[in-house]
């Protein structure tokens, strides 16, 4: 294994920024070797990511043999923000998956995300690895783009998540990491999981499966084991529904997260603390896979409180 730094810059302050990457391959020179790239951290307050990426890390450490391709690994991409428990990229304010492409002349965020995008240039597949924010907490889910999905759904089947989202094209934004390296030819992949500013160690499990098992499938790792890959709910074959809160209080929830419910099962309730009212009971206007679940307890009206994937044949 191989570490090398990708970026680095002197900030104002007498620190160095400095973005690493973490490179794994076999011992013995062998050409045409595949590539993929595992990049996590764009979001400084989102860590399970890491988790995963240690996972990985650790399995490769320990299996050397085993690896037939290139790995590459970037589990801090906003190191700053990371060191700082900060979303955006600090002194800027910027969210740097807002950021691509990117240049070599622009600010400073800018610089970043173009040695990031540079960097990984010519892999085979990238998977970048979101974990929600602190209000949400998602089952661990695949996001693509319709416009490649023709190439991205068969490597997001491998990876042993739950639910699929193919979103349409004009709700795609170009300036993400995802968009930008899927026109540079890399087959990119977002997975979002878990909830930010926490590790779900049971989501980092199951994505290590996922990411191993794509790896055996694409030949990057040769390996008698079998990976597990559960079979994911797809958005195409049903319909998402969003639930928002109807006034504001304190949302207690009342189901486990990632449960399959059914129509007009409690989903919980918004309750006000001073006088003990029940101000609303929330109820599942579908059967069906519930993907997000509110974390953070406070709710407004309006605020989003669960994402329920109802399957066609299973609504009722
Ligand atoms: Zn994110």
């Amino acid at each position: 294994m191989q570490i090398t730094e990708i970026f680095s810059s002197q900030l104002p302050v007498g620190e160095t920024l400095s973005i690493k990457r973490s490179r794994f391959e076999p011992t013995q020179k062998k050409e045409n070797l595949k590539r993929i790239s595992i990049v996590s951290g764009t979001h400084g307050d989102e860590l399970e990511g890491q988790y995963v990426i240690y996972l990985l890390a650790s399995w490769l450490n320990k299996n050397q043999s085993l690896i037939n391709g290139i790995i590459d690994l970037y589990p801090a991409v906003n190191a700053l923000g990371i060191d700082s428990i900060t979303r955006g990229f600090p002194l800027y304010e910027v969210d740097l998956n807002r950021a691509f492409p990117g240049g070599k002349e622009e600010y400073l965020p800018g610089q970043v995300v173009y040695a990031l995008a540079q960097d990984v240039k010519g892999s085979d597949i990238a998977i970048d690895i979101h974990s929600s924010n602190i209000f949400l907490r998602e089952i661990p889910q695949i996001r693509i783009n319709k416009e490649f999905s023709e190439f991205t759904l068969p490597h997001a089947k491998e990876l042993n998540c739950d639910f699929i989202w193919i979103h349409d094209a004009v709700t795609v934004l170009e300036a993400t990491f995802s968009h930008t390296l899927n026109q540079m030819g890399t087959r990119t992949l977002v997975v979002e999981m878990g909830v930010g500013m926490r590790l779900t160690k049971e989501y980092g499990v199951q994505l290590l499966n996922g990411i191993l098992n794509l790896m055996k499938k694409e030949g990057i790792i040769l390996s008698d084991e079998v990976f597990e890959a559960r079979e994911p709910f797809l958005s195409e074959v049903g319909e998402v529904f969003y639930i928002n809160a109807p006034t504001s209080g304190l949302f207690v929830p009342e189901l486990n997260h990632c449960a399959v419910i059914s129509k007009n099962e409690k989903i919980g309730t918004i309750v006000n603390p001073l006088d003990g009212a029940i101000l609303e009971t929330i109820y599942a206007p579908s059967g069906g896979i519930l993907f997000t679940l509110r974390e953070y307890p406070i709710v407004y009206e309006g605020s989003l409180l669960a994402r329920i994937f109802g399957n066609n044949d299973e609504k009722n």
